[in-house]
């Protein structure tokens, strides 16, 4: 093992993905359903700080909230389309082809694996039972932290937790803001995530072979 001595993975769409959610399908389904005006990219914005920066005692809130801050009407019939569009993708999540015996090679070479991402608590239950939580010693979740990547609290935070020092970690994932520029910002080392093979090659500049 060289000097690397934490690995951090983003999750959705570099360790997992939710099945049918291509393209933000949730979100348009949101404004399809609601009739707003809000814009995809600016939906994104409002999902994520209403529903994925908190504890929820249930959905419920969670989507009522979100329904405020789109400034509609919220009526059982709004928070219910903006809570069964995002329940329909955040059901199934499945983990890539190569994750689970990545994470088994990357543990034996005697690395420490964090995730840091941006969930509600209530896609992280969905994932309760899957297999690749077996091997990360550290996961970090927007809800928990209280904030949204790229915010680097939720970088500092991983660190803190780990003890681990910024130039001894390396964070993968596949959003150039988020999973890449921000944590570089802090002096950590990031790998842009395009595909297991790409990855593979980038490891080994860090002497890290799978
Ligand atoms: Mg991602």
């Amino acid at each position: 093992m060289g000097e690397i001595k934490l690995i951090i993975f983003d999750l959705w769409k570099t360790l997992a993905y939710k099945k049918n959610n291509k393209n933000h399908k949730s979100i348009r389904e949101m404004i399809d359903k609601t009739g707003t005006s809000i814009s995809v990219d600016k939906l994104v914005k409002i999902f994520e700080e209403s529903v994925q920066t908190k504890k929820w005692k249930n959905e419920w809130g969670a989507y009522e909230n979100m329904c405020k801050n789109m400034k509609l009407e919220c009526s059982e019939k709004n928070i219910n389309v903006l809570m069964s569009a995002r329940k329909k993708v955040e059901r199934n999540p499945k983990n890539y082809i190569h994750t689970i015996s990545m994470l088994k090679k990357l543990k034996n070479l005697g690395y420490k694996i964090g995730i840091v991402s941006n969930s509600s608590m209530f896609a992280i239950e969905n994932m309760k039972k899957n297999k690749l939580f077996k091997y990360i010693d550290y996961p970090v979740f927007s809800f928990e932290v209280g904030a949204i990547k790229p915010d680097v609290k939720l970088y500092k935070a991983t660190l803190k937790r780990a003890g681990a020092k910024p130039g001894k970690t390396i964070m993968i994932g596949d959003n150039l803001k988020n999973d890449v520029l921000s944590p570089r910002k802090l002096g950590m080392n990031a790998i842009h995530y395009k595909n297991y093979r790409q990855l593979k090659k980038d490891f080994r500049k860090f002497g890290i072979n799978l």
